[in-house]
């Protein structure tokens, strides 16, 4: 006999991702699947307990995926003080003067997500900080996260007050005078003061020694997991149903581990073992363990992440030719191609996959010879092997993505203005190959979208925008994309990139019960509102994970 579904969705746009049966208006789940979902009545599937959302008349996706953030610098902006939009002095002294209302007895003050030209003309330094915060640590993310500003009380806390050598490719910024002048550059240059924020001081050593467990205090331990665990709610809020975490930490790993185990993790969440520096091939067989250790439907380590260059703003991404205002810089590889190789070798070998971040044309060359290196050692698998933003390509690269069956996972959100002075640094007449999707989609590159969370917003409705609506740039075609194919790169083909396709990223009966209703018709929503969208109830695994129809109680 039939059995009763637990949940029936009605009056609704589904978008099923399915091909040859892309629309319902009716979706049924039972248990961990979707039992049924059709057009006209669902009636036979509702019993007593039966809980029935009219959806009037707006759309349901698959779960939505983000396919690169970072989890824990995403929690942990969730309580920092969001620049966002502020702009100019009174509005900086006002938003810091309002946080610190609300956080009385605050001994730390970090702040995230702030424009280079916050205070326009006047340079952010630390006499601009300490005029707004003169008495107690303050330090500034940049929304690039590759700069940051503290000011005089952070710098001496961090005692750097007079400058130090924090290594290659990184600096403390200092003054005629030769003391620092608040400006940190790149990432060890920031963790020198990040390190002193009780609220990120563990998450900075872990970041620093991804392989290791660090020593913490419980009461650590237990701040820690409370951030993941609010980045993780704060994801299924968005309509988020599964990420990937691309911090490639033992510690994460252990503090995802034993939220999944007590609480129940209410996203999927994929991470990486990371490659550090230096690291030898031999030293993949961790990867191996880690992959063993952490196998539940929830939490998977099963990937592998190399950094292959830097950024283009401070001149740390590798180019094929020469940045247009470093003549003779064309930036250089983390590593060299004979390391390189060996590394993605090995790790094809042992099966995993391989995502690597290459921002320069430079490296996304480098890191495709050694992917068609892997094919020709290894012999052919679907490895699904992936890039990760890929801001410039080499013409001549485009057609080896399909080629060698490499995905380009790229942040529609990431792209600048055109104005905003990134191609002063690239030169206009690198515009046609920066941020080439349509090129690398008509060579057949399977896409995937995220946001790289902190980086930008976590919206993916916001990525939906900037994917539809990518702005025109002098000299470049039009790289904007369609609904359709912007719904499936956060979709079908997120889900495709976790191997989980035969189980996730459509909607059919027997798919496990992983979807999205949003506040409105996706299919009939102006261009210009598609960015203001909700989630209205979010449910992963066949369970309600955000509700606002009616909220869940829980803290
Ligand atoms: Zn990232």
């Amino acid at each position: 006999m039939n059995s009763f579904a637990d949940i029936v969705i009605h009056n609704a746009r589904v978008m099923t991702q399915q091909p040859g049966a892309p629309e319902a208006d009716w979706i049924a789940v039972s248990g961990r699947t979707v039992s049924a979902l059709g057009l006209g009545s669902a009636a036979r599937h509702i019993g007593p307990q039966t809980r029935v959302v009219d959806a009037g008349g707006a759309t349901v996706l698959p779960g939505l995926n983000d396919a690169h953030l970072h989890l824990f610098a995403g929690g942990l902006s969730l309580s920092q003080l969001s620049l966002v939009g502020v702009s100019g002095q009174t509005d900086f002294r006002a938003a810091v003067a309002a946080y610190r209302a609300s956080r009385p007895g605050l001994s730390f003050l970090a702040a995230s997500g702030c424009d280079y030209r916050i205070l326009g003309q006047t340079p952010l330094d630390r006499h601009a900080l300490d005029a707004i915060c003169p008495d107690i640590p303050m330090l500034v993310m940049a929304a690039d996260y590759h700069t940051a500003w503290a000011n005089t009380a952070a710098l001496q806390l961090a005692g750097i007050a007079q400058g130090a050598d924090v290594g290659e490719g990184s600096e403390i910024v200092l003054d005629a005078g030769g003391r620092a002048s608040g400006e940190l550059r790149e990432f060890a240059a920031i963790d020198s003061v990040r390190a002193c924020n009780p609220a990120a001081k563990t998450h900075s050593r872990a970041a620093q020694a991804p392989l290791e467990l660090p020593e913490v205090t419980e009461a650590e331990r237990a701040a820690d997991k409370e951030v993941l665990w609010q980045a993780l709610l704060h994801c299924a809020t968005q309509g988020l149903t599964a990420v990937q975490n691309m911090d490639g930490s033992l510690y994460q790993l252990d503090l995802l581990a034993e939220l999944d185990r007590d609480r129940g993790l209410p996203v999927r969440v994929r991470m990486p073992f990371q490659i550090t520096e230096g690291m030898s091939p031999e030293a993949l067989a961790q990867a191996a363990r880690w992959r063993r250790s952490y196998a539940t439907p929830m939490l998977r380590c099963d990937f592998v992440k190399i950094f292959a260059d830097g950024v283009i703003e401070s001149g740390t991404a590798n180019l094929v030719a020469d940045y247009a205002h470093l003549p003779g810089h064309s930036g250089a590889p983390l590593l060299c191609d004979d390391h390189l190789r060996a590394l993605v070798v090995e790790a094809d070998r042992l099966g995993f996959q391989i995502a690597v971040h290459c921002v320069g044309d430079g490296a996304v060359r480098q890191v495709l010879d050694a992917f068609e290196v892997a094919r020709r050692q290894n012999g052919w698998r679907e490895a699904r092997h992936r890039i990760e933003h890929i801001e410039l390509v080499d013409a001549g690269d485009l057609g080896r993505f399909a080629r060698w069956g490499v995905v380009a996972s790229t942040q529609p959100t990431h792209v600048p203005e055109a104005g905003e002075g990134y191609l002063d640094l690239i030169g206009t007449q690198r515009s046609s190959a920066a941020f080439a999707v349509a090129d690398l989609r008509d060579a057949g590159a399977e896409i995937v979208f995220s946001t790289d969370w902190p980086i930008a917003p976590l919206s993916p409705f916001l990525t939906l925008e900037a994917a539809l609506a990518r702005p025109d740039w002098p000299g470049a075609r039009d790289h904007r994309v369609g609904l359709a194919a912007a719904l499936g790169a956060i979709t079908r083909a997120a889900a495709w990139i976790a191997f989980d396709e035969a189980e996730r990223g459509r909607l059919t009966p027997g798919m496990l019960a992983d979807l999205t209703l949003l506040d409105r018709d996706l299919s009939v929503c102006p261009l210009s509102e598609i960015a203001t969208t909700t989630a209205r109830l979010t449910i992963c695994d066949g369970q309600v994970t955000h509700d606002t129809i009616s909220p869940l109680s829980r803290a």
